[in-house]
């Protein structure tokens, strides 16, 4: 793969991707997914990456060191090394799930490994993650003898690279419908089969816990509850009375089962399977007051072209839970969209501040945790921010 003049300049500052546009030649009929080495012009190699042909991203760089070779060895090293960093979740007893290998952030592109206890769930996005899938699997069980190993590889982003989707087990015993964990002091059930993501959004769970020292008392409202994550948080923390809204049956359905679980009185929580735009106005017809408001819609923004619509969308639902808090209130507001940067959202939330006609203090930024930590060579693995804000 020899790169246009020039073009080597996000490689020398490890950045892993090469797009199609600054490929000068491709040497020779590599297949997709296959390891193939990038040079400059000049000839001066300079990577490792795995080639994929139909997507914008035209190669995934394995390793930044010419004369590594990138064999099952290379595998062992990056996934051991992977886990390694992980070490603070794994010791604890009581987090049973977290992200083990997080893609780029890793330096392994397209490879997302979460940990549910001894069940390990896959989603491979790009050719390369395709190419190694056999390795991969065979490294994991060295690692992690006796594991299940389960395939989510049914994401838009396969679509891209023009790779099928796959699900399914892989090696292992074959999971149970719902997978039961523990998540500090709370459990959860969770769909590893069906669940969005690999099942669960074990980016939060450090949020669920932060929360916990504001959203302490009185009435909450859980927008965007999915299978109940934060309901369970804010009951734990002393919340009375929970209010939860989620579009999805089949999400809440689990939420009530996970409510449950966690022996929490069903009188406590009011569940409502619908439109979080239409309830917030509606609560506000009604004259609905809370004591606490999480925000955790799902990503607005997934192209430049989206960044103006969604941004409307983050202003809306602020706009309006501002307005519906008690004064001295807490509202936890969260984006998922890379595309909406940090400060980006801290003026979206100034403007909803402005125009609800409330006082608005940012008390505590929150973000990605240990397991899904954003590599400073590769800043677009950020993506999770939020703020938890005080409203008078
Ligand atoms: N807070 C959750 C994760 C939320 S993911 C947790 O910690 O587990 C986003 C959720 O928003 C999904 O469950 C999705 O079903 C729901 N959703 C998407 N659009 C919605 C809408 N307009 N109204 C209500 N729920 C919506």
């Amino acid at each position: 793969m020899i790169l246009k003049p020039g073009r080597e300049k996000s490689l020398l500052r490890q950045h892993p991707w090469v797009f199609s546009g600054a490929i000068a030649q491709v040497v020779g009929q590599p297949a997709p997914g296959a390891t193939v080495r990038i040079e400059t012009q000049a000839g001066r190699p300079l990577a490792w990456g795995a080639w994929s042909p139909q997507s914008q991203i035209a190669v995934r760089v394995w390793s930044f060191t010419p004369d590594t070779e990138i064999d099952r060895d290379w595998w062992r090293r990056q996934i051991h090394r992977a886990g390694q960093r992980r070490q603070p979740l794994a010791r604890r007893s009581d987090v049973h799930a977290y992200r083990l290998i997080y893609g780029e952030a890793d330096g392994l592109p397209g490879l997302i490994v979460d940990r549910y206890g001894e069940v390990l769930v896959l989603q491979l996005l790009s050719w390369g993650a395709e190419f190694w899938r056999e390795t991969i699997s065979e490294v994991l069980l060295e690692c992690y003898p006796g594991v299940t190993i389960y395939e989510r590889s049914d994401t838009d982003s396969r679509t891209k690279e023009g790779l099928p989707w796959r699900s399914g087990l892989i090696a292992g015993p074959a999971p149970p419908p719902l997978l039961c964990m523990q998540e500090y002091q709370a459990q959860f059930w969770v769909d590893i089969r069906q669940g969005h993501k690999t099942g669960f959004y074990l980016d939060q769970r450090e949020n669920r816990q932060a929360i916990q020292r504001y959203c302490n008392y009185g009435t909450a409202l859980n927008c965007f509850a999915y299978t109940g994550g934060f309901t369970v948080s804010l009951h734990r923390a002393g919340c009375t009375h929970i209010t939860q809204i989620d579009s999805s049956e089949s999400a809440l359905a689990l939420a009530l089962k996970n409510i449950a679980l966690n022996g929490i009185d069903a009188g406590a929580i009011t569940t409502i399977t619908g439109d979080v735009f239409q309830w917030l106005r509606r609560y506000r017809d009604q004259g609905m007051m809370f004591d606490h408001i999480i925000l955790d819609p799902p990503k607005f923004a997934d192209s430049q072209a989206q960044i103006p619509k969604a941004s409307r969308g983050y202003k809306d639902i602020n706009l309006w839970a501002m307005k519906l808090l008690k004064p001295g209130g807490f509202l936890v507001t969260f984006s998922c969209s890379g595309l909406v940067s940090a400060d980006l959202f801290q003026k979206i939330l100034a403007g909803a501040a402005l125009d609800s006609g409330r006082t608005v203090h940012l008390v505590e930024p929150l973000g990605q945790p240990l397991d899904h930590g954003v590599n400073l060579h590769v800043p677009e693995g950020a993506y999770l921010k939020g703020w938890v804000c005080q409203v008078t």
